[in-house]
């Protein structure tokens, strides 16, 4: 999903979001608390000593939401508008309150006007006024997973929280053959600046 054609598009003004400044991993809490298929508690925190990055996914979707969340990128791949790289992604979020959100990449003659899959989806929902998701499955047309570019991972990190599971699907996905890559947002973007890194006393 490196290709240039899908990404690098900006984010008009007006679609940028007055975002909740809260906590590291404090969006992670709420939804927990309100997701019934969210199964697996937050883990402790971890020694000091260890990394920051979660080792597993601190969330699990049941095998129901998954497998729905999954058909929804599959199908939102139909909606890609990609004459020149013939390269079609298709994205599915999964947003707190149940809904799925879909989103394709959408070329430009221009190229730099492209907007890729994952941003499609993220936009439409924040511009409608869904900003809290529980996950996301990424599909293309390749039989292997393939992975966000750089862009869509710090737009993702904006409204995600970092353990928020991120499923990448290979093309022609069944259950029976999985092949899925399972990650988080802290796991595709360690070290990541966020909202609340705003939000740090400033000494100079
Ligand atoms: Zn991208």
């Amino acid at each position: 999903m490196a290709s240039h054609l899908r990404g690098c598009a900006l984010v008009p003004p007006e679609v940028k979001v007055k975002f909740q400044r809260k906590p590291r991993e404090s969006t992670a809490d709420v939804v927990m608390g309100t997701i019934s298929s969210i199964s697996a508690p937050p883990p402790p925190p971890p020694p000091s000593s260890a990394p920051s990055v979660p080792s597993i996914p601190a969330w699990t979707l049941s095998i129901p939401d998954r497998e729905r969340l999954i058909q929804f990128a599959i199908e939102a791949k139909e909606g890609s508008y990609s004459p020149y790289s013939k390269f079609r992604v298709g994205a599915a979020l999964l947003a707190a309150d149940g809904s799925i959100i879909k989103g394709a990449n959408i070329e430009n003659a221009s190229y730099g006007g492209t907007i890729c899959a994952e941003r499609t989806a993220l936009v439409k929902a924040a511009s409608e006024g869904t900003r809290s998701f529980v996950a996301l499955a990424v599909t293309t047309d390749v039989a292997q997973p393939l992975s966000p570019c750089g862009i869509c991972r710090q737009v993702i990190r904006e409204f995600c929280a970092l353990r928020m599971p991120i499923l990448l699907v290979p093309a022609g996905y069944t259950i029976e053959k999985g092949g899925i890559m399972e990650t988080t947002v802290e796991g595709l973007l360690p070290h990541s600046f966020g909202p609340e890194d705003l939000e740090l006393p400033r000494t100079g």
